[in-house]
C-alpha cells in the first residue's frame, strides 16, 4: 500500500495484486475505500445475535460499484490506445462508462433498454457526454448487440464480460477483510448480470490465498423474483422488476456465478418487488442508509435467511449495497404516503399544531 495521505483510488491502493505497471496512465476519480457500516437498530428490530455490515458501494464517485470495475477496464483500454469504449447498460454501467471515459478523454457509447433506466442514471449519462443509443430491447438484448459490434468497429467492450471489469470490481472483499480483519461469514449480494459476486469471490479467494484471510464467506446470491434466472436454473427471456438494476434473464458471468456458489456452500433465492422496496424502506427508516431498489435485494436475502436460521446467529454478515438511493427517485417517491405532503399556512400556530399532531 503507498505511504501518500491523499487517496487515489483503489488500482493505487492494491496496485500489487492489479495487472497494471509503473507507466500504466491510471484513470481514476478516487473509487472504492466505501464505508462499511454496522446496522444498529435492525438486528435489535428482528431479535436476533448477528453483526450485520453494509458496504455501501453507492457512495462510489458515480454512485455505484460499477465504478471499481470502470476504473480498471478503461484504464486498460486507454493503455491498449483505444478512442472509444462501448457497453450496454440497466443504468450505473453507462453512467459510470460516461465519468471514465470523460475523465480519460475518449468517447463512450452507451445501449439502454427504451424507458427502463432509472431518472438519476440517465441525468449522469447525459451530463458526462455520452452517445447514447436508445434501443426498443431489453438489457439482453442490447449486450448481445454489443459483442456483435465489436467486431464492426473499433470500440472496447466494458460490460463486465471484460475481465478487468472484475478485476478492479474483486477489490472491495479486500477492503472488506482489510477493514474487519477478517473475512465474514456470509457475504449477501444482489445478482443481475452476476458479474459482481464472481468478483467478490475472486477476490475472498486471493486473499486466502495469500492467507490475508484464514476463511472465505458463504456467498448468498439474492435476485428479483421476476428476473431469476439462477433460482429458475436457466436463462429467463422476459425479465421483469422494479429493480431495474437486475433487470436481466441472461447473466454474461453465469459459470463464474455457479462457481462462487457451490465452492463457498452458497445460495441463490428470490423476492418479489414488495420484499425488495420493504427492505429498501426499512434500510432507509431505520438506518439512515438509502440504497437504489436492486441494492436492498441483499438485505431483504439476509433478513429472511437470518430469520429462518439459515444464516445461524453468532453470524458476522455483509450485504453490498451496490447503489445509491438518489439513483431512482421516482421508485422512492412513489413508495412513500409523505410525498405530496398537505400544504398549511405559514404561520407559527399552524406549524406548532402540525407538529403536535404528530408528537
Ligand atoms: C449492476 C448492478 C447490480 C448487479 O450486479 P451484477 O454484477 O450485474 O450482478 C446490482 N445493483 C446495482 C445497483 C447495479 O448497478
Amino acid at each position: 500500500m503507498s505511504t501518500q495521505k491523499h487517496y487515489t483510488g483503489l488500482i493505487e491502493r492494491y496496485r500489487d495484486r492489479l495487472p497494471v505497471s509503473a507507466s500504466t496512465r491510471i484513470i481514476s476519480l478516487n473509487e472504492g475505500n466505501t464505508p462499511m457500516i454496522q446496522l444498529q437498530n435492525i438486528p435489535r428490530l428482528i431479535g436476533k445475535d448477528v453483526e450485520i455490515y453494509v458496504k455501501f458501494e453507492g457512495l462510489n464517485p458515480t454512485g455505484s460499484f460499477k465504478d471499481r470495475g470502470m476504473t480498471m477496464a478503461v484504464t486498460k483500454a486507454v493503455e491498449e490506445g483505444s478512442q472509444a469504449i462501448i457497453c450496454a447498460s440497466t443504468g450505473n454501467t453507462s453512467a459510470a462508462a460516461a465519468a471514465y471515459a470523460a475523465r480519460a478523454g475518449i468517447k463512450a457509447f452507451v445501449l439502454i433498454p427504451e424507458g427502463k433506466i432509472a431518472q438519476g442514471k440517465l441525468a449522469q449519462t447525459l451530463m458526462y457526454g455520452a452517445e447514447i443509443i436508445q434501443i426498443n430491447g431489453n438489457f439482453d438484448k442490447g449486450m448481445s448487440l454489443v459483442k456483435e459490434i465489436a467486431d464492426h468497429a473499433p470500440v472496447t467492450i466494458v460490460n463486465s464480460i471484460n475481465p478487468f471489469r472484475l478485476d478492479g470490481q474483486k477489490t472491495a472483499a479486500f477492503e472488506i477483510v482489510d477493514d474487519l480483519g477478517f473475512a465474514p461469514d456470509y457475504h449477501c449480494l444482489p445478482v443481475g448480470n452476476a458479474g459482481n459476486i464472481s468478483a467478490y469471490w475472486k477476490g475472498y479467494t486471493e486473499y486466502a490465498v495469500s492467507r490475508v484471510c484464514s476463511t472465505r464467506p458463504v456467498m448468498c446470491g439474492y435476485q428479483a423474483a421476476g428476473a431469476a434466472p439462477f433460482v429458475a436454473g436457466h436463462m429467463i427471456d422476459e425479465p421483469e422488476t422494479i429493480a431495474t438494476a437486475i433487470r436481466i434473464g441472461h447473466p454474461q458471468s453465469w459459470d463464474f456465478a455457479w462457481a462462487a456458489q457451490k465452492e463457498s456452500g452458497g445460495w441463490f433465492d428470490k423476492f418479489t418487488d414488495e420484499q425488495i422496496l420493504a427492505a429498501q424502506k426499512m434500510l432507509s427508516q431505520y438506518e439512515g442508509i438509502f440504497c437504489e431498489p436492486a441494492s436492498a435485494t441483499s438485505l431483504a436475502g439476509a433478513l429472511q435467511d437470518i430469520g429462518s436460521g439459515k444464516i445461524p446467529e453468532g453470524s458476522k454478515i455483509v450485504c453490498t449495497l451496490t447503489g445509491n438511493g438518489l439513483k431512482d427517485p421516482d421508485t422512492a417517491i412513489s413508495q412513500c404516503a409523505a410525498a405530496h405532503p398537505v400544504t398549511i399556512e405559514a404561520s407559527l400556530d399552524a406549524v406548532k399544531r402540525a407538529i403536535l399532531d404528530c408528537l
